[in-house]
């Protein structure tokens, strides 16, 4: 097995990476900025390096900082969580050239997948559905870009081959606005992205958000934990996601998996991985994989039971999977809650000092945190404070868990997006399963 592990993040994804790798006997690494020597994992990791000032583009982004520590450190391995360098291939390049071993897939298939041009013309080869679209890039054909768009049929949306966090996407209504579309959000992909490729598919207008958890150990097999549902979402960002995906009728669902894990061995994917699918009318639509482990990866351990950090540290280490997909079975409702550090009702960042703190418990009841009573959170970087995880042998019981579990929750000093949860898990749409994706920016709205 692996000896030691330098984990490149902060927060609760790098407690979560620390326990995984103390319980299979692995030395850990924390590397952190001048603002987190503080950190709940800092304190309980084998070594500490401080890699840098506060600014995240000064240490979780240094990429030789990072791989200064894993020399000084004698680490063999990096596990990069979620965010920051991620899903950066360059990184994943540098990590392996330096003679580490990045927990991930190769720096090929993030880039593969990084561009979701190519992403999607991968995964059409590979018999996952996809949008209706361009097939590629738009090019400076006019004629031929308003051909695709009426063939496809208003509306359609504009998007960066480089995009991501929910940035460089235009959706177009009438044929009238789509040249001007495209220019637009070809200057600011451009600009932000440092590629100004785009191209072009159909908008679907109520959408769920449905998610397909794998794991892959690059030597031929693959495996899925089942699907999620992220659909409560506000500003593209995920606010509640739960397991199983409410009301998907299992034929779909084992269809999806499969063209999933066929995928992984068809692209040679190596570690855990997300494909994410826009489900409408019955239909899965890929919008893109993430090539990491994912934040709401808990529900998924929860009706499984299987644990997916340390099944990348084992593909990592060279392993085929340790189970067969006969090996999982599925069992029960997991629903996830983020707490954020902000103000429930404006969304406002809320860091500061903990004045209280009690977190919930109980039967079913998980909490993935870093928070502990007297924590100051630093106000550089991602909000994301807890994540509340409830399981139930159904959702019903899962959704009332959840309920108790947030009344439950105290944190004090700072302000918490948890009254905006507790008005979520009683809502009645929400109770009744598959809302799409736009439903919590309306309930916000109205
Ligand atoms: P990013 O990499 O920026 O997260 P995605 O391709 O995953 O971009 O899309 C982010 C979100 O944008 C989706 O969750 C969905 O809300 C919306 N979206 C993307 N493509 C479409 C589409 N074809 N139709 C409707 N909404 C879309």
């Amino acid at each position: 097995m692996l000896e030691k592990v330098l984990i490149a993040n902060r927060g609760e994804i790098a407690l979560r990476i620390l326990r995984a790798c103390k319980e299979m006997g692995i030395k850990t690494v924390a590397v952190h900025s001048k603002a987190d020597e503080n950190l709940m994992h800092v304190r309980l990791a084998d070594e500490t390096v401080c890699i840098g000032p506060n600014s995240a583009a000064d240490s979780y982004l240094n990429i030789p900082a990072i791989i200064s520590a894993a020399e000084v450190t004698d680490a063999q391995a990096i596990h990069p969580g979620y965010g920051f360098l991620a899903e950066n291939a360059d990184f994943a390049e540098q990590v392996e050239r330096s003679g580490f071993t990045f927990i991930g897939p190769s720096a090929d298939v993030i880039r593969l997948m990084g561009d979701k041009v190519s992403a999607i013309k991968a995964m059409k080869k590979a018999g996952v559905p996809t949008v209706p679209g361009s097939d590629g890039p738009l090019t400076d054909d006019h004629e031929r870009t308003l051909k695709i768009a009426r063939q496809i049929g208003y509306p359609v949306i504009i998007k960066a081959a480089g995009g991501g966090g929910g940035r460089g996407m235009r959706a177009v209504h009438r044929e009238q606005g789509l040249l001007n579309a495209i220019s637009v959000t070809r200057t600011e992909a451009g600009a932000a992205f440092n590629n100004d490729v785009v191209y072009l598919e159909k908008f679907l207008e109520t959408p769920r958000h449905v998610e397909v958890q794998v794991l892959s150990d690059g030597q031929g097999n693959a495996i899925h934990l089942g699907d999620r549902d992220c659909s409560l979402q506000r500003r593209h960002q995920k606010v509640i996601e739960e397991a199983p995906a409410p009301g998907i009728p299992e034929e779909a669902r084992q269809r999806i998996f499969k063209a999933c894990t066929d995928a992984c061995i068809e692209i040679g994917y190596r570690g855990a991985g997300t494909f994410e699918f826009l489900y409408q009318g019955g239909e899965f639509y890929f919008i893109e994989m993430n090539t990491r482990v994912q934040v709401e990866h808990p529900v998924s351990e929860e009706i499984s039971g299987f644990d997916i950090i340390k099944e990348q540290l084992r593909i990592a280490n060279g392993e085929t999977l340790s189970v067969t997909q006969d090996d999982i079975k599925f069992n029960g409702h997991a629903i996830e809650c983020r707490i954020n550090a902000e103000d429930p009702k404006t969304f406002m960042p809320s860091p500061g000092k903990l004045t209280q703190l009690h977190m919930p418990g109980g039967n079913g009841v998980r909490v993935d945190s870093h928070l502990y009573h007297g924590y100051t959170v630093p106000p550089f970087y991602d909000s994301m404070i807890a994540k509340l995880i409830t399981w139930g042998p159904d959702r019903e019981t899962a959704l009332i868990r959840m309920r108790n579990a947030l009344d439950e929750l105290v944190i004090e000093g700072i302000r918490t997006n948890t009254p905006l949860h507790q008005e979520l898990v009683r809502d009645t749409s929400f109770m009744e399963g598959g809302v799409n994706i736009h439903y919590l920016t309306k309930k916000l709205e109205s």
